[in-house]
């Protein structure tokens, strides 16, 4: 089995989307190993989003995910990290394939609703950042 990281982003807890979007991992066959709210600061936000301290949008980015709290949780299962990016849909919510997360509920690139890690590599750098060994299940 794999795990990957997911984030329901301030914009999807805004619109109330939590359990929409908990429903489709788990009616996908992931299996959630570890949930929890947080509301990040904006350090933290930089520290995840590190790898794209040099794009234009890092200022934009951060202070997002900053905005309100986040649902940060590891999905488990086979094909893990792909099967999420595929029920996420394309980074742009316009380009993103019907049936999507994105294309249901996002709204713009900026604030596409949800992040999820794009390699099982990064998942666990990803999953180390937000979560103690203890609370993985
Ligand atoms: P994520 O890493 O959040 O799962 P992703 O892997 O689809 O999304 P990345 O290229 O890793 O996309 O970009 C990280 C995040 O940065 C995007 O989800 C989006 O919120 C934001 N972002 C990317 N491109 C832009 C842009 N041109 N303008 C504003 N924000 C952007
Ligand atoms: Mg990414």
């Amino acid at each position: 089995v794999e795990r990957t990281l997911s984030i329901i982003k301030p914009d999807g807890v805004e619109k109330n989307k939590i359990g929409n979007i908990l429903a489709r991992f788990e009616s996908a066959g992931l299996r959630i190993a570890a949930l929890k709210m947080a509301h990040l600061s904006r350090a933290e936000a930089e520290g995840f989003y590190y790898v794209h301290k040099a794009r234009p949008f890092f200022g934009e980015l951060t202070e997002f995910m900053s905005r309100g709290p986040v649902v940060i949780s590891v999905l488990e299962g086979a094909d893990a990290v792909a099967k999420n990016r595929e029920l996420m849909g394309a980074t742009d919510p316009a380009k993103a394939a019907p049936g999507t997360i994105r294309k249901d509920l996002a709204t713009s690139v900026g604030e596409n609703t949800v992040h999820g890690s794009d390699s099982a590599e990064n998942a666990a750098w990803e999953i180390a950042y937000f979560f103690a060994g203890s609370e993985l299940t």
